[in-house]
């Protein structure tokens, strides 16, 4: 069965990893979507989220990445999908991740959200938090791949 998980990717870290490993062992395939969305402040460009994306998940089988954007429903449909993907840390995911599967539901009942927990080790992580420890020079190698290491280095380099 072929899945969808959805999100911003900006940039890719170790518990998105972790859950599309996961999500392709449970289902077979997954379509990576980044969401192309220009009203929000990212620090990556789509290409190179994508590119990230495609690096870090080079070794894993049956895993496409690509972009959507407009309603996922829609996206989800057009590639003949009918299960969506998304992780789950603290509580505070909870009530918009419950509010988005929703109104998905609402607008199509015959695609399902399906909810993976977050590993332990991976539950405090976000692509916020590791952008706001490397724009100070902290040390995120930890939590991201290699690429997005040298990437955030480049991106910060100037602002230090
Ligand atoms: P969005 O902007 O749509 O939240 P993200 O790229 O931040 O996109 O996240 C995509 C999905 O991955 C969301 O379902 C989010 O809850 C999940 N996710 C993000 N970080 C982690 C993590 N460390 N562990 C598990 N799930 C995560």
């Amino acid at each position: 069965m072929k899945v969808i998980y959805p999100g911003s990717f900006d940039p890719v870290t170790k518990g998105h990893i972790d859950i599309i490993k996961r999500a392709q062992k449970i289902f077979g395939e997954v379509i990576v979507a980044v969401l192309v969305n220009n009203s929000k402040n990212s620090l990556f460009t789509i290409e190179e989220r994508v590119e990230l994306l495609q690096d870090a998940l080079k070794d894993i089988e049956n895993i496409e990445v690509d972009t959507f954007s407009g309603l996922l429903i829609n996206y989800t449909e057009s590639k003949g999908c009918n299960r969506i993907i998304r992780g789950l840390r603290a509580i505070s995911d909870y009530e918009v991740e419950l509010q988005m599967a929703l109104a998905n539901r609402s607008l199509n009942g015959n695609v399902e959200t399906v909810f993976l927990a977050s590993s332990p080790e991976f539950n405090f992580l976000s692509s916020s938090i590791v952008k706001e420890i490397a724009s100070f020079g902290g040390d995120v190698s930890d939590l991201v791949s290699s690429s997005v290491n040298e990437a955030l280095k480049e991106k910060y380099k100037n602002i230090k």
